[in-house]
């Protein structure tokens, strides 16, 4: 039986590309591996794999009995089902360690990089193991979007030169072109519904015992969402009355003014003057220079929250 490479629920192009390399990787070290999502694929995830030739992976949501690798996340409230009825193998990461354990040894390649995909492009070189060009496209790609093509204060020297190397395997002249159409592909905002909108990168949060949701749009320009505004405030004050939450903020991210706007839908809301040092403005707040929700936004929370 194949062994799952399951990215995040609200899967991103990261942890789809990731799955689908770390699958290809695995299966040529003699490890049969099958990429699978915890969900629908966005639209930006889909162009790149459309780009390069790829299928988006079947849907599988249940570990139960499975031998399972996890790519782009270790918390076990982003993680497939049952993870702890399946037998956990490796983790290849670039986040903070999350809740997940094991009972037996595992493999774990998790580095404080831009994106998952830059660890699978180091993982396929310690291996001497030569990278697909389709692969190599949607690897690029996952590294442009998490790194918010280089701006994001994640972004570190192994992602330039990763997207580098991957873009000459790849085939890719222009890297920054083929990284603005995807990141305007991202944008598009007309057809979705608020909750498609809150729910397309999404996450919650245990924080100091308080479940915190934090959602993320980046468009490359803000003044695309000035229409969709106060429905998405509705929607994420809807979904803080939900399954017992403190708290919905949703990121609107400007990735050529390099910085977001915060949407804020919270029973205290002091705590974002704590974790920012800047005092709301009604129900949202500018944040400067904030483009990253793993790096900035989360841990001031989580510090908030804690004190
Ligand atoms: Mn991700
Ligand atoms: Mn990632």
């Amino acid at each position: 039986m194949a062994i799952l490479v399951c990215g995040h629920k609200n899967p991103d192009t990261d942890t789809v590309a990731s799955a689908i390399a770390a699958a290809d990787l695995y299966s040529k070290r003699g490890m049969e591996a099958k990429p699978v999502t915890q969900g629908e694929i966005a639209p930006e995830t889909k162009f790149v794999l459309d780009k390069f030739g790829l299928k988006a992976p079947e849907i599988v949501t249940d570990a139960t009995g499975q031998k399972i690798i996890l790519v782009d996340h270790t918390d076990i409230s982003q993680t497939i089902d049952n993870l702890s009825k399946g037998e956990l193998v490796a983790v290849v990461d670039h986040h903070k360690l999350g809740d997940i354990t094991t009972s037996n040894p595992l493999e774990m390649w998790v580095w404080p990089v831009g994106c998952s995909a830059t660890v699978l492009k180091s993982m396929y070189d310690f291996y001497g193991i030569e990278i697909p060009a389709n692969i190599a496209g949607i690897l690029l790609c996952a590294i442009l979007s998490d790194t918010v093509m280089f701006k994001s204060v994640t972004t570190t020297d192994q992602d330039k030169k990763a997207v580098e190397a991957l873009a000459k395997i790849a085939g890719v002249a222009d890297v920054m072109a083929l990284g603005m159409e995807m990141f305007k592909v991202k944008s598009a905002v007309d057809g979705a519904t608020p909750s498609e909108l809150v729910f397309r990168d999404y996450k919650d949060f245990d924080m100091s015992g308080n479940k915190v949701g934090i959602g993320q749009l980046e468009v490359v320009d803000l003044s695309m969402l000035d229409a969709h505004k106060a429905a998405l405030q509705a929607e994420i004050e809807k979904v803080k009355g939900q399954e017992g939450r403190h708290s919905v903020f949703l990121l609107l991210t400007d990735i050529m003014k390099e910085g977001s706007e915060m949407l804020i839908a919270s029973d205290d809301a002091s705590v974002v003057e704590k974790a920012f040092g800047v005092k709301p403005n009604g129900k949202s707040v500018w944040l400067d220079g904030v483009m990253s929700r793993k790096k900035q936004v989360a841990p001031n929370f989580i510090k908030a929250f804690e004190g």
